[in-house]
């Protein structure tokens, strides 16, 4: 039974959230402060869902939790989800504050939550999910998330037993997760351009985490992302019950396999670190109760976010916005690695210096030297202009990486970068942003647009 409290609390954030949206702006935050601060147990005292979802992990838990909360609503589910990233406590307590009516009982049949990893100490134990969705954990901001191995203590320690684990079985820190409970394993099974030895700049994980062998891959995706075995002491990925097996970029679509059953969905983008974010998806509705059929179409359904890729072509020029984390070198080298291999002559500008960071503070710099500028060292890439507070570090980055100085420009403000870029004989423009610049990369690409249907 909710304490008066907490009555008064989801009362007045209610209200809150009300005058918010009189005043035009979208209220993701503040009534989750305001529970907080007038009800500090708020969350534990909350009603929950019948069904309530976490998804967590370093890179790929917005596209995952809102493609997920897409699907559950198209197949005719009320669902309440903080869709715009508001993944700490105040943004989880507004979710479940949209998810109650004003006396304080679930209206929804589902809850989707996306849960910061570092905060998910903060929330995990009070939203007590039925099932706990991991991307898989990687190096991100040494500022924020210090190391994987701590982030992965964090969940451990508190994501409650009861919830059902759904993992990256590519991914072997995470796959280590919640020993103890029910888990089930996704991953992406060996492709014809697969590696057997680590070659990115990053790659974590290359001794047993058992025994301190060098491990052996299978297959090496990316980073420490593969199927590996210690020969040692026979540590292993797990086996994974859903696992995709072919991708066909031409006829778009993904084969999974689940024991003897191999079922064909819609591919709903080329670059694998999406194709990783369908993969969970599917997983995450099989383990929920669909069928494969109904799997199907809801994924025909749906499409990766326009806040995290999108693309408009103006008079044979594309100009496409696509999110490439600031301070995770991680995520933003394979957007580089995605971006450098698309077809047709190619210019780039980099938006990633993080806007709310530089009011505060200065970050670590030295992610940059992490990032994979080398993808960029190529012919079809014809013009890299650099943008943003931390401009001329990435160009220095980008001579190290051999990049010829002629094509490298640099703007300290990004919307003025916009202007920089050549049209003439390029086929696409990528406005590579920073989460939280997504407001000024979408100024950026009015820009270009605008000069593209002057024919200027
Ligand atoms: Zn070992």
């Amino acid at each position: 039974m909710a304490s008066f409290r907490f009555h008064v609390a989801l009362v007045a954030a209610k209200l809150s959230k009300t005058v918010i949206r009189l005043l035009g702006r979208n209220g993701t935050h503040t009534p989750g402060v305001i529970a907080q601060k007038l009800c500090p147990d708020f969350l534990a005292q909350a009603p929950k869902a019948p069904l309530a979802i976490c998804v967590t992990g370093t890179n790929g838990k917005t596209t995952v939790s809102n493609l997920l909360t897409d699907c559950l609503e198209k197949s005719g589910k009320s669902v309440v989800s903080n869709r715009t990233g508001s993944n700490i406590v105040p943004g989880c307590m507004t979710n479940v504050i949209n998810s109650l009516n004003w006396t304080g009982k679930c209206r929804v049949d589902a809850t989707v939550f996306e849960v910061d990893e570092r905060a998910s100490r903060l929330i995990l134990p009070y939203v007590n999910p039925d099932y706990l969705v991991v991307t898989g954990l990687f190096r991100d901001s040494l500022k924020r998330n210090a190391h994987p191995d701590y982030i992965f203590s964090v969940i451990d320690t508190y994501c409650p037993d009861s919830a059902k684990v759904i993992l990256n079985a590519d991914e072997l820190c995470s796959s280590m997760l919640k020993k103890n409970s029910q888990r089930v394993f996704y991953g992406i099974g060996a492709q014809p351009d697969d590696k057997t030895e680590p070659y990115n700049l990053i790659a974590d994980y290359q001794l047993c985490p058992e025994c301190g062998t060098k491990l052996k891959y299978n297959y090496l995706r990316y980073h420490h992302i593969g199927d590996v075995v210690c020969p040692n002491c026979g540590l292993h990925s797990a086996d994974k019950k859903y696992l995709a097996t072919e991708i066909n970029r031409e006829n778009m679509t993904l084969t999974m396999r689940e024991g003897d059953t191999e079922t064909v969905y819609p591919l709903i983008h080329t670059a694998l670190f999406n194709i990783y974010n369908e993969v969970t998806v599917i997983s995450a509705l099989r383990e929920i109760g669909y069928q494969q059929e109904q799997v199907q179409e809801l994924i025909a359904q749906i499409h990766v976010p326009d806040s995290r890729h999108n693309e408009t072509t103006v008079n044979g020029v594309t100009v496409i916005q696509a999110l490439s984390k600031g301070q995770s070198a991680v995520s933003s080298s394979r957007t580089f690695e995605y971006v450098a291999n698309e077809e047709g002559r190619k210019a780039v500008i980099l938006a990633m210096d993080d806007l709310s960071d530089r009011k505060k503070s200065i970050e670590y710099s030295g992610w940059i030297y992490d990032l994979e500028f080398e993808q960029f060292n190529r012919d079809d890439v014809v013009q890299v202009i650099c943008s943003g507070p931390r401009c001329y570090d990435h160009k220095v980055r980008c001579l190290i990486a051999g990049i010829p100085e002629e094509k490298i420009q640099v703007n300290t403000s990004e919307v003025a970068a916009a202007d920089m870029v050549t049209l003439d004989g390029v086929d696409r423009v990528y406005i590579l942003y920073d989460c939280e610049n997504y407001g000024m990369s979408c100024e950026m690409k009015q820009k270009i647009i605008k000069r593209l249907e002057e024919g200027k």
